[in-house]
């Protein structure tokens, strides 16, 4: 990006983070407790602030992408960016529609990670935003409550990774509203319903694990990448895992591997899966770990003779 075209990034970066800021808190006043549906003027505002941040950050990516030329229309594409950035900061700059922008990643398959079920949801948020701005949305009761969900899919899957270049194998969402939401919000989001069942799904889908969060006690922590997908929490370094003797799930039991040689190579664990408190050894010459009640349940390594040894 040359300077001007980082400066245009930057202010469009702002606001679609500010509508997403809005649109979150809107849909947060909904009280979930109950699992009922947005009520109709949640849904419509909330509605809008996404489709509005869903624009920019698509600006937003293609500029990065891209370059400034990109999103505007053809009568700038032999101007300076001298030239566009006064435009930009007069307010006359004209960018392309955006159907034609949404165009251009049909277009480039490779440009993004979108599915049809990405723009199934463009094109959802694009429909109800034209209907609201023209005439009116009608929205049911089952519409409401899909809204729901619909709005944390385009959160997740589409504005967040629009603007953070984030890969869900190693990184979770939640980093990137730790940066730009405030504390209250951001906590009343990883307890929102619909939020964390996405969360689950993200586990799933991207590690293959989800496991109990020994700190926010959702299904949304993973033992592939030491990660919680939900509240963030980060073991990376800190923990090592076993399975289970008690439900049989593999890397299920969590344990301190630091602090287990000083112990003659016992230490508590913990199932993430089945919450059973169990102990843990780990040998010291194979360097396999098993979860067990009573030393009688070592069948293979103790802490006194490695199975695998001779
Ligand atoms: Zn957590
Ligand atoms: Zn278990
Ligand atoms: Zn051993």
């Amino acid at each position: 990006m040359t300077e001007q075209e980082r400066k245009i990034y930057d202010t469009i970066f702002n606001n679609a983070v500010l509508f997403l800021h809005r649109g979150i808190r809107e849909v947060l006043t909904h009280n979930d407790r109950k699992d009922s549906p947005l009520n109709g003027e949640t849904g419509i505002v909330t509605t809008l602030f996404m489709q509005m941040s869903i624009e920019l950050a698509l600006k937003a990516f293609l500029i990065k992408e891209q370059g400034v030329r990109s999103i505007l229309l053809s009568r700038y594409q032999n101007k300076t960016d001298e030239y566009i950035f006064e435009k930009f900061e007069n307010n006359t700059l004209h960018t392309k529609k955006y159907n034609d922008l949404k165009q251009i990643l049909t277009n480039n398959e490779s440009l993004t990670w979108f599915s049809e079920t990405h723009f199934d949801h463009l094109e959802q948020f694009q429909q109800f935003r034209n209907k609201l701005v023209h005439l009116n949305l009608f929205l049911g009761e089952a519409d409401l409550y899909d809204l729901k969900y619909e709005i944390i899919y385009v959160i997740v899957h589409i504005i967040v990774p629009l603007l953070s270049e984030i890969s869900f194998e190693f990184e979770t969402p939640t980093e990137f509203y730790q940066t730009h939401l405030n504390k209250e919000e951001y906590k009343k989001l990883i307890s929102f319903r619909p939020y964390v069942d996405e969360m689950e799904k993200l586990a799933k889908d991207f590690t293959g694990l989800n496991y109990y969060c020994p700190e926010c006690y959702q299904k949304t922590y993973s033992p592939e990448n030491d990660l919680c997908y939900c509240c963030n929490l980060n073991f990376e370094y800190a923990v090592e895992y076993t399975s289970c003797i008690v439900c049989n799930e593999k890397k299920s039991v969590i344990f301190d591997p630091h602090n287990i040689a000083i112990n003659n190579h016992v230490i508590n664990g913990l199932c993430l899966n089945c919450e059973t408190k169990i102990m843990v050894h780990k040998c010291p010459e194979c360097g396999i770990a098993y979860s067990f009640f009573g030393r009688d349940e070592l069948k293979k390594c103790t802490p006194e003779k490695c199975y695998y040894e001779d």
